[in-house]
């Protein structure tokens, strides 16, 4: 049951072959047994699981509910869940049971949609790797010396692994994208604000979004479908109709331009992963798209200005954790001064530190203009050049990271590295562009994805894009040994 997709558990759920309580049931024993090697899991929600599964069984047996109803799912540990630790990974929020649910959630549940527990992540959905959490690194399942990627790290490893088949993430730089690529599985970040913040912690609030990870393009379908749509409560959320996402998968892609730019293909792309992608592009072909040579020419400075805007929103949003309101607070502190500083200081990990400072710094008088201001102008030229590209071109293919999965402890010591492992993800976002990785094969032993990335709000396209890929090949099919 559990390599199942879920389309296929919702077919078993529809047709009685099984319940949801016994599919629950199946995918908690696996979590128990797998989690202490994964540690994909900061919390494992069994018994409102149980509960859960039972109520959607009672729903489908009166004849209601959706297609989703009985599904189990993770969600990265930066959505809010009312009643249930939400940690965001951190020290800082270890202590904090969510007092509501975040919209992503409450759309799930209204679906119901069962929550199995809580995924790692970065601290704050800040790396790559899913190392700086404060409850330790997650394993690849692929290779348990590897990293799964990151922030949402936990979530892929665990839709990887088969622990569930499917989960939710954020993808602020690339962290539903690159992640999805380094364990092999399939993982959408929408355009910004298709899919509601409220109630998921905010890193960078111009560029976070959540958005669903699976082992199809039709299983993110179904979760997309469920997660999007506007929200009054999210001031940037897009008052833009929700298409079937469903319906178009299997649209024809004869007429499908794709773009390739070379950029993406430069200097710092593995050869390995470089050849896997170029195969996937001649199955493209064969499928009768057309391909384009394209340039994407202020790609290169998407690094720097987004390691000048994301530090400067998260070391505002970040405010907010000051010992006072909730979260950690240091023991005996002395004074107001010695209660912000201690608290601050023994709650965050050093890399969120790091961010917090050169976001203080970004923005401090005298250097705003230097820094920020500058940033914000190259994020315009970098939208401008996908504004342009998408004249020409239907869809955007390039590598979803620019080598597989590296080994634990690599790059730890090394941020500057740590950080171009984004480097073909993050001009997506400064663009509030939708993306996704897809698997096409691997490399050294390790999965290599396809970016895919789309003009505003052709989630529907980019879905059928990869759908039409997995029909004709079996990449995405593949559970790693042992699991
Ligand atoms: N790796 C990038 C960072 O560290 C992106 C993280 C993300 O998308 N949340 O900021």
């Amino acid at each position: 049951m559990h390599d199942k997709t879920i389309a296929q558990l919702s077919a078993g759920l529809a047709a009685g072959k099984f319940s949801s309580a016994e599919l629950v049931r199946a995918l908690l024993e696996r979590i128990e047994r797998f989690n202490g090697t994964l540690n994909a899991f900061i919390t494992v929600t069994a018994d409102q699981a149980l509960a859960q599964a039972q109520a959607a069984d009672q729903r489908r047996a009166a004849g209601q509910g959706g297609p989703l109803t009985g599904i189990p799912i993770a969600h990265k540990d930066i959505f809010c869940t009312l009643g249930v630790k939400t940690s965001c990974g951190s020290r800082m929020l270890d202590n904090f049971i969510a007092p509501y649910n975040a919209t992503v959630v409450e759309k799930f549940d209204a679906a119901g949609v069962v929550m199995l527990g809580k995924t790692n992540l970065d601290e704050f959905a800040m790396g790559s790797s899913t190392e700086t959490s404060y409850y330790g690194p997650v394993r690849n399942p692929w290779d348990l010396d590897a990293v799964p990627g990151g922030s949402s790290g936990g979530s892929a490893a665990a839709v990887a692994a088969c622990l569930a088949p499917g989960a939710t993430g954020t993808d602020t730089g690339g962290s539903i994208r690159q992640p999805a690529a380094l364990c092999g599985i399939t993982g959408l970040k929408p355009t910004y604000g298709r899919v509601s913040r409220w109630g998921m912690i905010a890193y960078a609030s111009s560029l976070d979004q959540g958005g669903a990870m699976a082992r199809s393009a039709e299983d993110v379908a179904l979760l997309l479908q469920i997660m999007a749509g506007f929200d009054p409560r999210d001031s940037t959320s897009a008052e833009q109709p929700v298409p079937d996402y469903g319906a178009s998968l299997n649209d024809d892609i004869r007429d499908l331009t794709i773009g390739l730019p070379k950029e993406y293909f430069g200097e710092g792309l593995d050869a390995d992963v470089a050849r896997a992608i170029e195969d996937a592009i001649a199955e493209y072909r064969k499928l009768g798209a057309t391909v384009k040579d394209i340039s994407l020419p202020n790609a290169p400075l998407a690094i720097p200005a987004y390691y000048v805007i994301a530090p400067a929103e998260c070391s505002s949003n970040l405010a907010r954790f000051d010992g006072v309101r909730y979260g950690y607070r240091c023991a005996e502190p002395q004074d107001l001064l010695d209660l912000y500083t201690r608290s601050r200081g023994e709650g965050f990990g050093s890399e969120v530190k790091r961010r917090i400072m050169i976001g203080a710094y970004a923005l401090s008088a005298g250097y705003y203009d230097a820094y920020y201001l500058k940033a914000q102008q190259i994020r315009r030229l970098i939208s401008e050049d996908f504004r342009k590209a998408f004249t020409e071109v239907d869809v955007i293919m390039g590598p979803s990271s620019p080598t597989v999965a590296f080994n634990l402890g690599e790059k730890v010591d090394d941020p500057v590295t740590m950080y171009l492992s984004d480097i073909y993800t993050i001009a997506v976002n400064l663009a509030g562009l939708p993306g996704m990785s897809v698997p096409v094969g691997f490399a050294k032993g390790r999965p290599v994805g396809l970016q895919i990335i789309g003009d505003y709000f052709a989630e529907a396209r980019l879905l059928n894009v990869a759908h039409r890929y997995q029909q004709a090949s079996d990449w995405h099919t593949r559970v790693p040994a042992g699991f």
